[in-house]
């Protein structure tokens, strides 16, 4: 198993000439993130070997360390590692950045350091060689005592999203132990081409084909901050899910979610059935108390105080069965008065599943145990953990079995088959002025290994269904590549 840190990391390789350093660091790292004094003698020498350029080597050396290490960007340092002072040094500017500093310690039997060096094109001294081996015997049983954060014997390393290398440590590694499925968001449709329709008719069926169990929509009238900007293309959300129904035959449908003030929750709750019969029983409600203050204002739409919203979101979810049920009942509630609440054609699902959104510990997750089959959270396995743990006390206060109601939880993925593609589809995508690791670290980017262990941990968190948002969902391969990760848990 490969050793995952957290991008970005400070390696420093500690090993004598000839140990297999440069040849490990080409294996594990781009070349761009690999200082090494042997290739600034190149640059600034003859060759590698141009001992008269060592000097000059050594002082570039420290400031590319100094400039990479303030950026925040991963950086191996591969000179020979033998030097106290300059290992404290870089420990010390790594810390500084906030990153950690692992090192490589390549313990390579000196008889066959030896013979490498002499079948250099350009062999080092035999004496200076001896130096390095008997200076390496004493300082690698050292190492321990410097303030890395790791010391490990030369293996296989790939730096990796945070999130992936803090879940890599839980004790039950990577297997998979329970049956998690998965749900796609699309909360972008800046495709850069004219045919929306025919490119999210793609996504969705590539989407169904690749295992997702539902797709879902910002339920927003012009797309919201954290996304992109306000004039940016956003279809209305129901008939656009009504278009994916259209095109699909088993993916379930919903919004990411409904807020509560965007519509008469009747007119919603009317929708939401008609989107179910047309699709043959594939919708799901999301329902949440909407927070958007500006888009409101800026279509006039009404945005009462929270304290209201939260009492119109718990009417809605009394009113809404009602709806969908038999009969024509009356409803009347502070802010909701219906007289006849007739819906035909019923829905074909009796019912059809109530998601409510949000992580709010007092207030949402109380109003999920007593109402709601789906709850949708945000946050990174450990805090999920703690909101299952509430949803769990707030069950037990409405004698609510907790294992009706389905956890999800919503985050970016960005997937690559290996390292290198990974590494590619984060330079296309990443902003010209975001480092790749920052864009790694916010898209949650990974190798499908390293996103099947991220969700395994989710899944022993206690979120079984994790809703996805990618950001290259219309670039080609992007959900074919998922479709490993949701592979990976099994028939859903
Ligand atoms: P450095 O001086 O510590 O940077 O060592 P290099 O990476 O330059 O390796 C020295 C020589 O050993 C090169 O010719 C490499 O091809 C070879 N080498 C390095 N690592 C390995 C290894 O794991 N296996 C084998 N067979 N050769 C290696
Ligand atoms: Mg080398």
């Amino acid at each position: 198993m490969e050793l995952r840190l957290p991008a970005p990391s400070l390696v420093v390789l500690v090993g004598p000439s000839g140990s297999g350093k440069s040849t490990w660091a080409a294996e594990h790292f781009a070349s761009t993130e690999v200082v090494s004094s042997d290739a600034l003698r190149a640059v600034v020498g003859a060759g590698e070997d141009d001992q008269a350029a060592s000097t000059v080597a050594f002082e570039l050396l420290e400031t590319i360390v100094t400039e990479r290490l303030r950026r925040g960007l991963t950086t191996v340092i591969d000179t020979l590692g033998l030097d106290d002072d300059a290992r404290m040094r870089w420990i010390g500017q790594a810390h500084e950045a906030a990153m950690p500093a692992h090192a490589i310690v390549f313990d390579t039997p000196d008889a066959v350091c030896r013979e490498r060096n002499a079948t250099r094109a350009r062999p080092i001294p035999k004496s200076a060689l001896d130096r390095q081996l008997a200076r390496f015997k004493k300082v690698a049983p050292q190492l321990a005592q410097d303030p890395f954060d790791g010391v490990h014997e030369q293996r296989p390393v790939a730096v990796v999203t945070p999130s992936v290398a803090r879940v890599s440590e839980r004790p039950s590694g990577t297997a998979v132990t329970a049956a998690h499925t998965f749900g796609l968001v699309v909360s972008r449709f800046d495709w850069g081409d004219a045919d929306l329709a025919k490119t999210l008719t793609s996504i969705a069926r590539r989407a169904e084909d690749a295992g997702f169990r539902d797709i879902w929509l910002m339920d927003h009238f012009r797309q919201i901050g954290a996304v992109g900007r306000p004039w940016e293309d956003l279809p209305e959300a129901y008939v656009t899910l009504g278009h994916v129904a259209g095109v699909t035959s088993t993916i379930r449908l919903g919004a990411l979610v409904s807020g509560i003030t965007h519509r008469h929750p009747v007119v919603l709750g009317k929708m939401i059935a008609s989107l179910d019969v047309l699709s043959g029983g594939r919708a799901i409600c999301g329902l949440g108390v909407a927070w958007d203050e500006k888009e409101h204002a800026a279509y006039g739409i009404d945005f009462p105080p929270v304290g209201t919203r939260y009492e119109l979101l718990e009417e809605t979810l009394q009113m809404l069965p009602l709806l969908w049920g038999k009969g024509s009942p009356e409803f009347h509630g502070e802010h909701i008065e219906a007289d006849e609440l007739v819906c035909y054609p019923r829905p074909i699902q009796d019912p059809i599943p109530m998601m409510v959104g949000g992580s709010g510990e007092r207030k949402t997750l109380r109003l999920v145990a007593r109402y709601a089959d789906m709850c949708n959270l945000f946050g990174d396995p450990s805090t999920i953990a703690g909101r299952v743990a509430t949803l769990e006390r707030h069950c037990a206060d409405f004698e609510r079995d907790p294992s009706a109601i389905e956890v999800t939880h919503l985050t970016n993925a960005l997937s690559a088959p290996n390292r290198n593609s990974l590494r590619e589809r984060v330079d296309l995508l990443r902003g010209r002025n975001t480092p790749a690791e920052e864009y790694m670290a916010r898209s949650n980017a990974g190798t499908v290994g390293d996103l099947v262990e991220l969700f395994a941990a989710y899944g022993e968190a206690g979120a079984s269904h994790s809703i996805v948002s990618m950001p290259d969902v219309s670039m080609e391969g992007s959900i074919e590549t998922f479709a490993e990760v949701i592979a990976s848990f099994g028939p859903s």
